[in-house]
Order: C-alpha cells, then sequence, then structure tokens
C-alpha cells in the first residue's frame, strides 16, 4: 500500500536542511501518498528571555514566521495536488497545560480551520524540586547520575499524563522520547510505572487519540523506532490509532524504514494506520 509519512521538518526551524519543497518531492519520488509538513511551532511563544533568543533560533521559526509558513504549504499542496496529499500541521513542544498552552492556542486560533492534525511532543521534562532535564543526552548528561532511569521513567509518563488530559492534540510524537537520555539501552521499567505506562494507553485508546510510530529513533541510537517494541505490542493490543512519522530534517529521510517497520509490526497483529484530514480521523488498512 502507498503509505504517509507525518512528521517532517524543513530549514524554518533552524537545525533542519532544505525547503518544504523538497521533502514534497522525495515524497512523490518515494510513492508515498501523504505528507504532513509539521516544522517545530514557535518556541518564542511560551519562552520570552532574550538570553535564551539564540537557542530558540535553532529550536523553531521565529513568532512571525507562523502564518508564512502555513501559506507556502497551502500554495505547495495546490501545486502537486495530482501527485501527492499534503498536511497542514505543526509539531507543539507540551510544555505546561496551563499559561504555555493558553499562549500556543492564541497564535495557532486563526490558522485552526486549515489544520489538518495537531502533533504533541515533549522535549523536556521537570518535577518539583528538579532542574528542567532536557531530553538530549548532550545538555543533561548528567541526569542519569542524579536520577534513577525509573523516576525519569515515571516524570516523562506523568507529563504525558497532562499532555493527555488537555484534550487539545491529535497526536503524540515520539512517545517514548525519554529514552534519548537512556541510549543505547531500553529502560527497564518497574512493576508500577509500566501499569502506569498501561493505564495511559488506555486512556489514549478511549480518548480516541493517536500515536506516532517515529522511525527517527533508529538514526538517533536508541535501537528502534520510538516507542519501544514492548510499548508498540500494547498499543497494537489495545487497537490505538497509529500514524507512520520520519522526523525527517534532511529531504532524503522521508519514510525513512517504513518498509521494516510494517513488516515487523505485522507479525504483531498491526492491520491499520490512521490519517487525519481536519482534525478527522480515518482508519486506513494496510
Ligand atoms: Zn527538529
Ligand atoms: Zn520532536
Amino acid at each position: 500500500m502507498k503509505l504517509m509519512d507525518y512528521h517532517s521538518h524543513n530549514r524554518r526551524c533552524g537545525h533542519a536542511r532544505g525547503e518544504i519543497e523538497d521533502y514534497v518531492k522525495v515524497a512523490i519520488e518515494k510513492n508515498l501518498k501523504e505528507i504532513g509538513i509539521t516544522d517545530h511551532f514557535p518556541l518564542g511563544v511560551i519562552i520570552d528571555d532574550p538570553q535564551l533568543e539564540d537557542v530558540i533560533k535553532r529550536a523553531s521559526m521565529e513568532v512571525n514566521e507562523f502564518s508564512n509558513y502555513i501559506e507556502e504549504i497551502k500554495s505547495l499542496r495546490e501545486k502537486y495536488k495530482d501527485k501527492i496529499k499534503i498536511l497542514i500541521s505543526t509539531e507543539i513542544n507540551f510544555a505546561t497545560p496551563g499559561r504555555a498552552l493558553t499562549r500556543q492556542k492564541k497564535v495557532l486560533e486563526p490558522f485552526m480551520d486549515d489544520i489538518d492534525y495537531l502533533l504533541a511532543a515533549i522535549h523536556d521534562i521537570k518535577w518539583h524540586d528538579s532542574p528542567i532535564i532536557i531530553l538530549d543526552p548532550r545538555e543533561s548528561s548528567d541526569a542519569l547520575e542524579k536520577y534513577s532511569i525509573d523516576k525519569i521513567n515515571l516524570e516523562y509518563i506523568n507529563k504525558l499524563y497532562k499532555l493527555v488530559d488537555t484534550d487539545f492534540f491529535d497526536v503524540i510524537a515520539h512517545f517514548d522520547n525519554h529514552r534519548v537520555l537512556l541510549r543505547p539501552n531500553v529502560p527497564k521499567y518497574s512493576e508500577t510505572t509500566w501499569q502506569k505506562l498501561l493505564d495511559l494507553l488506555d486512556r489514549i485508546k478511549n480518548k480516541g487519540m493517536a500515536i506516532e510510530i517515529n522511525t527517527s529513533g533508529t538514526l538517533k541510537n536508541v535501537g528502534s523506532q520510538f516507542p519501544a517494541d514492548d510499548i508498540v505490542k500494547e498499543m497494537i493490543k489495545r487497537d490505538i490509532a497509529l500514524i507512520l512519522g520520519s522526523d525527517a530534517h534532511r529531504p532524503e529521510y522521508i519514510g525513512y524504514m517504513f518498509e521494516e517497520f510494517i513488516n515487523k509490526a505485522k507479525k504483531w497483529g498491526l492491520s491499520h494506520l490512521c490519517s487525519y484530514e481536519k482534525r478527522e480521523q480515518k482508519l486506513v488498512k494496510i
């Protein structure tokens, strides 16, 4: 079957290469049915510390770029409409359910009629007495010396609960992103933390949210896609809606490892993926 890649970036975010059109062209070459454009939603919306200006520039597009971004996708969608379906989206860094989300919603509001799905992602964790732990081993190498693996598992899952309970997003990207801190090992979950994760999957199923199978995990040395195999099996068991995303930051990574994942997951019972249009989810048989 022809597949969909629902996670792609471009030069606007400051750390990806190529124009949106370059990604679209590769998607057409690779015979994909749909490509979702999901560049990082402006971090400047939630961080206004001038000292962090450089960090923000390398993490996402500028706040006033967002409308140009949407317009560019719309015109490409028209230009390539006979060759591929292009979806409008953005990867939103989930910070907190309070003030940050309110600000993000306000900037998104004028574009909500154009959005096909909203991708939410967690890139850092923090709990009451901890510093901010950025989920990047280069930035947080000492986190594992200070905190146990299960503490990190637990706090990451706690944040996922908050994300899910906003009832605002359609899809969760790189579901176990905290694994980048623990690489190359798959984190061992204690019995209680694992149970908490299974309860979260039940909640996601009940709410009808989708979870992304993010194949960039293989490139980031975590040993597999995000989420790890054991979690994917639990998702399939619960019939949770799944999408495929390469998280490509270079055009050539569009559709990366999709066939390999599908062949593996079919043995675990995967029979459907889902697609989005104007925030409506549809199941697609594979
Ligand atoms: Zn990125
Ligand atoms: Zn991300």
